[in-house]
């Protein structure tokens, strides 16, 4: 039994991560099917509990098919859920009492089962213990199993992806993401989410294309449809005509062509005409980045995000782990510096074992800073594995989410108590380590004075400043559209950082996405940023601006722009500013992008 297939259908999301790809979609099974409800023929109820019954057997067969395919060890250890699964296959309730439905109800299998599944759902919710209730998410997962293949529905599983295949999710979390063979991926499709959702920062640092934030997508999208994602518009065409597909391979090819010319300039300084020196940077995910940062030309990491390390197991990463890691890290750096950021785990990121998953607002809940000082033990083994790598190369620590100086005080006070262990140990780190603060939080950015007095250096993290300032949900597709970086607010709590750094002489990054964007560079360096650190495959576009541009220029273009009261105006102001500023390719490959 198919579903309907689209032809040349355009549909529209938020672009994530630049580039055009073209593939056959791959489902992720995470959707919810609408599902058919349909009273049947007595002489049919048979034919029909067969047709459930073989369901369940192909469930089976695929999970077991899946947990063999598992060869790879970092992602074997989750092979227990596969088993957890089987069992719920095997429940004698789930299946005894959907035939009876089917029998009894003269109805089909998906409307039983689903009858079945809102018994066993109130049961659960009935249920007190974490583990049991966490057991619900399997069953619904499992579920969907059964529907899709009620349906007729193709639907694959992660840990198969072969050839070059675009994954179409409603969601995927960064631990789904981590368990695909990437090398097979050329794209991402989400029906949530937006720019800044962990999903397209992990896309963008591995420079995989993708869309998020299109609505129906895994619900409209077949397993097989051919899709052209264009991550630099958020267009996704499904099943396109060979007219449709030339003309997107034209642009492929156009903005291929100057991505091959911007790199001319990676390994150029980042300065500008009139001699300015602006320090270019990478945000880091993984070590697999390392070797790309000298392609790109990057003057080393500016935020390591050490939050993959704790992901996708279910042990977390000991001390000597993290040492090992961090101190490859400096190493393959030198001689340039790494700012590692301390776990900045919530919000959309969660380690499997602690409960802010059940938070009702988890942006605003136990996330970051907030989880290591709690979680003392924890915080204490990774500042114990920073520390020690420090001996080998330039590292700085940095803290995320700090709201105020409270925080930041006691995130010192465990980080000495940890240097007075190491020292009584006759451990070696670098005792002047310097110690940042990410300013991403509005009351970090108004007393930015203050805490400027606790720390060596401050980078401020956009992503989360314009979600906070602005009270728009980063990954969340339906407000995305008010999610501006332009906002003049944005640019007053940026301003009140960078005179604060300056007063009190500690030196300002700035390391959200806004810091890849050309035109936002330009505005951000009249105000007095001089480092900026982004995904690596966007530093020679800004370092190519950059090297084309003048200090001078870029003042007065902030000036200007604190003239105006709306993002808009900003927006517009700069676009047509860039335009003629960078006349021809720049504008042309972004201006659908700066719109955005
Ligand atoms: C930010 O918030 O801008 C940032 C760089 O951190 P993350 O995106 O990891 O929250
Ligand atoms: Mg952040």
């Amino acid at each position: 039994m198919g579903v309907q297939q689209l032809t040349n259908k355009i549909l529209h999301g938020i672009a994530a991560s630049p580039g055009i790809v073209m593939g056959k979609a791959f489902l992720v099974d995470r959707s919810k099917v609408r599902l058919p409800q349909k009273k049947i023929d007595g002489s049919r109820v048979e034919e029909e509990v067969e047709r459930f019954q073989k369901a369940i057997q192909q469930s089976r067969k695929q999970l077991r098919e899946i947990k063999e395919r598992i060869l790879d060890p970092q992602v074997r250890h989750h092979a227990f859920i596969l088993d957890v699964h089987l069992m719920i296959l095997d429940d004698e309730m789930l299946i005894r009492d959907t035939v009876e439905t089917i029998r009894k109800k003269k109805v089909n299998a998906e409307w039983a089962l689903d009858l079945t599944l809102e018994r066993l759902d109130a049961a659960f919710h009935a249920i007190e213990d974490e583990y049991l209730k966490e057991r619900r998410n399997d069953l619904q997962y499992v579920s969907a199993r059964i529907f899709r293949n009620l349906l007729g529905k193709k639907h694959d599983d992660i840990t198969r992806i072969k050839g070059n295949v675009i994954v179409v999710a409603r969601d995927l979390s960064p631990a789904d993401t981590l368990q695909m063979n990437l090398n097979h991926v050329a794209g991402f499709v989400t029906d949530v989410g937006g720019k800044v959702s962990h999903t397209a920062i992990l896309a963008r640092s591995l420079g995989i294309p993708a869309v998020a934030g299109v609505e129906m997508a895994s619900s409209l999208i077949n397993g097989g449809d051919l899709l052209i994602l264009d991550g630099e518009t958020g267009d996704l065409v499904v099943n396109p005509t060979e007219e449709v597909s030339f003309s997107f391979l034209e642009r492929k090819r156009r903005i291929k062509f100057l991505e091959r010319e911007a790199l001319k300039y990676a390994s150029l300084p980042a300065e500008t005409r009139d001699g300015i020196r602006i320090r270019l940077q990478a945000n880091v995910e993984m070590m697999e980045e390392i070797p790309s940062l000298k392609v790109f030309g990057a003057e080393g990491v500016g935020l390591y995000r050490t939050e993959i390390l704790y992901l996708n197991r279910e042990d977390l990463p000991d001390e000597e782990e993290q040492y090992r890691t961090y101190r490859r890290l400096v190493e393959d750096l030198h001689p340039f510096p790494a700012t590692i950021r301390t776990l900045d785990i919530g919000g959309d990121k969660f380690l499997p074992n602690y409960l802010s998953e059940k938070e009702v607002n988890p942006a605003m809940g136990l996330r970051a800073i907030r989880f290591s000082l709690k979680e003392t033990d924890i915080f204490k083994i990774q500042l114990k594995g920073l520390l020690r790598a420090s001996a080998h190369g330039k590292l700085r620590i940095l803290f995320p989410l700090i709201s105020g100086i409270e925080e930041i005080r006691q995130a010192k006070a465990v980080l000495e108590e940890v240097r007075k262990g190491l020292k009584r140990a006759k451990i070696p780190f670098d005792p002047k380590i310097e110690i940042g603060a990410m300013i991403e939080i509005p009351s970090a950015s108004i007393t930015a004075d203050m805490l400027a007095r606790e720390v060596d250096f401050f980078s401020i993290g956009t992503n989360d400043l314009i979600q906070y300032a602005l009270a728009i949900d980063r990954v969340n597709e339906h407000v995305s559209y008010l999610y501006e970086p332009l906002h003049p607010a944005i640019l007053r709590f940026i301003r009140n950082v960078v005179k604060a750094g300056e007063q009190h002489g500690i030196p300002v990054a700035i390391c959200g996405e806004m810091a890849a964007e050309p035109a936002y560079v330009m505005i951000l360096m009249g105000l007095g940023l001089q480092e900026f650190s982004m995904n690596p495959a966007s530093i020679p576009k800004v370092k190519k601006m950059l090297r084309m541009s003048r200090f001078e220029e870029s003042r007065a273009l902030a000036d200007r722009v604190f003239q105006f009261s709306t993002a808009s105006e900003i927006e517009r102001h700069v676009r047509t500013w860039m335009a003629e500023r960078f006349p021809g390719d720049y504008v042309q490959s972004h201006r659908k992008e700066l719109r955005t």
